[in-house]
């Protein structure tokens, strides 16, 4: 057996689930033939680049139909292969999902004018929001490209690394794959930014290391501290990724001030259970005394829009410095790395009989609610004929970075940054924004064209005679969904 296919064959034995190792080969030998001859940038043979992209695959718990689809994923584009023939040896599954990584490849992106680049990532999302696996494919087919981006010519570099932090690095943040998020923008910040990046590296070099030091003398006393109450505790340091620490000091919070980034290295506790993850909790306020102002996150109860899941608290830890601590579940920390492709797994689990009660340790999210917003897209791309339009509700709703934001009763609700409480009103319901007349921030009142901040509890208040928005809410709203609906009601 060859090399490579043996690789691929004992990766899927340490997989959950089960694969015809007859197909696999099937698929292998196929894929072999189509790229005959063919090289990499590298100088290795191409095979190389499905193999890999199918050993992510399996990595990330994809069922078989996927990784035979990463496998065969260049086969139609640069092997030859047709539609026809992948659909009579593979079958009608593996056939389509190929199709539409080769659509999504064919979408240019790069360098394109603003115009062409809505009308593309239009043409994009319509082909993964069609099957999620889709979007698996070409994930994993980005990430070992980026891997291996150092071979290409200067050029290539930085129009590949920059589509990456726009399209596929939010595409991944978006899908709740906290792990390929992190480790595809830091390869492409790297390329797309080189300065910015080089002088990142440079100023956090000796901080780093002493915050690194610093938090393992934080999870060894932690072991000791919560082993006899949870045996099964599971304590680690992680650093930061690179470009998640560059965005955060742009925030004006935080305005390039190291010493205002508590999270550089933090120590993440992994429990059985949820009680668990109070319980630890319980126990690392009693070693080390929370950060007043600081506080602590409760994402277990209000989760991110993405499905993620942990209690944050920030602390003193044991030389005095502020250490971020993060507390979760296994399950929860397979979600946070994993997100929608880890629900994948569960869904597949749940059907081949594991016992509810252990999935229930999880608190797993509806797969609707983590759609949304793939069907969200494809919404407004059917009422939205106009390009501008488009381009501006996806550039500003969708791709941009968001904020978290909470109503009274604690519903939490994704925003875009720079969204104001009109937005936040229109978002709730359309009433409610062509009534709301002023808006308290955290038990106070503030004016309609405040920005609103991560973690904002908003309040509208409401005038039941009013039927209307006021025109100048036009010059501050600044979600698509609230500029619609107010003009829509002036006009009427
Ligand atoms: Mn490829």
């Amino acid at each position: 057996m060859d090399q490579l296919l043996e690789k691929l064959v004992s990766a899927t034995k340490t997989s959950h689930r089960k694969f015809d190792l007859h197909l696999l080969e099937e698929a292998y030998e196929f894929t072999k033939l189509a790229h005959t001859g063919q090289l990499r940038k590298s100088g290795e043979p191409y095979l190389i680049h499905p193999v890999e992209t199918a050993l992510l695959l399996v990595e990330w718990g994809m069922d078989q139909t996927t990784v035979v689809a990463g496998l065969l994923h260049d086969t139609a584009e640069d092997g030859g292969a047709t539609y026809e023939d992948l659909e009579k040896l593979f079958g009608t599954d593996i056939a389509i999902l190929v199709d539409g990584v080769t659509k999504i490849s064919n979408v240019k992106l790069k360098g394109s004018q603003e115009d062409e680049f809505v009308e593309n990532l239009r043409k994009m999302i319509l082909v993964m929001a069609k099957d999620l696996r889709v979007v698996f494919v070409k994930l994993a087919d980005r990430l070992h490209n980026m891997r291996t981006i150092e071979h290409l010519q200067p050029g290539k570099q930085i129009k590949f690394a920059t589509e990456t932090l726009q399209v596929y690095g939010p595409l991944a943040d978006r899908l709740g794959m906290g792990e390929v998020y992190g480790e595809l923008s830091d390869l492409a910040f790297k390329y797309s930014m080189p300065e910015e990046y080089a002088k990142l590296i440079e100023q956090t070099k000796d901080i780093y290391s002493e915050t690194e030091n610093r938090a393992k003398k934080l999870r060894d006393e932690l072991i000791v501290a919560i082993t006899p109450q949870i045996p099964n505790v599971d304590v680690k340091a992680r650093r930061k990724h690179v470009y998640s620490l560059y965005r955060k000091l742009q925030r004006p919070e935080i305005n390039f001030d190291l010493d205002k980034v508590h999270d550089l290295v933090a120590a993440r506790i992994i429990t059985d259970t949820i009680a668990q993850c109070y319980v630890a909790l319980g126990i690392v306020h009693s070693l080390y005394k929370p950060v007043p102002y600081l506080g602590v996150s409760d994402y277990i109860a209000n989760p991110k829009p993405n499905g993620y899941q942990s209690l944050h608290t920030k602390v003193f830890g044991p030389d005095g410095y502020i250490l971020e601590i993060q507390i979760r579940t296994e399950e929860m920390h397979e979600q946070a790395e994993m997100g929608l492709a880890a629900h994948f797994n569960y869904a597949e689990a749940k059907s081949k009989g594991v016992s509810d009660e252990k999935l229930e340790k999880g608190a797993i999210l509806a797969p609707q609610e983590k759609l949304n917003w793939v069907k969200q897209l494809l919404t407004w791309q059917q009422q939205i004929s106009d390009n501008q339009e488009y381009f501006a509700t996806l550039k500003f709703d969708a791709l941009a970075h968001r904020i978290l934001v909470f109503s009274p009763i604690g519903d939490v609700f994704d925003l875009p940054y720079g969204s104001t409480p009109i937005d936040f009103a229109y978002r709730v319901h359309t009433q409610l924004g062509n009534q709301a007349s002023g808006a308290k921030i955290n038990g106070k009142m503030v004016p309609l064209d405040y920005k609103l901040g991560n973690g904002d509890v908003v309040e509208i208040v409401v005038d039941r005679k009013k039927n209307k928005p006021n025109r100048d809410w036009l010059r501050f709203a600044a979600t698509h969904v609230a500029r619609s609906h107010i003009a829509k009601a002036l006009k009427s």
